[in-house]
């Protein structure tokens, strides 16, 4: 069975103790994790996508302006990946799949799906932030196209504890992901 390692949303802005919309120390602590489990997907020639929010400055059409404060903003370093995992990634972009997106979900307007089903890739494996935001619809998005799900649990955090509990529960429960603890 193919799969893909799909690492969302770990840039500065949402990790970084300053970052515009950070989730704070439960972010950061992923970091080993997360560029660990990044480099053994590609050294076993595992498809990886870094799917990435963007956003433009005061968008007055996009739904998250009135609600967050600016974040990832197009051009800025906010976009960066946070820490060893931009060091990874300027090592070894050949390797590694760019993928912007403006919504929660990485599936949301973006060709996630067509570039998974083109290489036969049934099961991803997701890490990165929030467990309770951009983890969780892209999960659910998954559950509805059929993948299948692997939530890795050291690999995952949120600003909000209460939150992140109820989407591992969630994952695994009502979406039949296998959560790696
Ligand atoms: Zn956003």
């Amino acid at each position: 069975m193919k799969k893909a390692l799909l690492v969302i949303d770990y840039t500065v802005d949402f990790v970084a103790e300053d970052g515009a919309l950070t989730c704070g120390e439960p972010g950061i602590a992923l970091e080993p994790y997360i560029t660990g489990l990044t480099k053994e997907f590609l050294d076993e020639g595992h498809f990886v996508v870094m799917p990435v929010d963007v956003h433009d400055l005061d968008d007055p059409y996009h739904p998250e302006t009135k609600r967050f404060p600016p974040h990832n903003i197009r051009g800025t370093a906010g976009r960066n990946l946070y820490g060893t995992l931009q060091d990874l990634y300027e090592e070894r972009k050949e390797e590694i799949h760019w993928m912007d997106k403006t919504r929660f979900s990485a599936f949301a307007g973006t060709d996630l799906e067509l570039l998974l089903r083109a290489r036969g890739i049934t099961e991803i494996h997701l890490v990165g932030v929030c467990t309770d935001i951009c983890i969780l619809h892209t999960s659910v998005d998954a559950f509805n196209r059929g993948f299948d799900l692997v939530v890795h649990e050291k690999g995952v955090a949120s600003f909000d504890l209460a939150g992140h509990e109820w989407a591992l529960r969630h994952f695994e429960n009502t979406l039949g992901a296998v959560v790696v603890r």
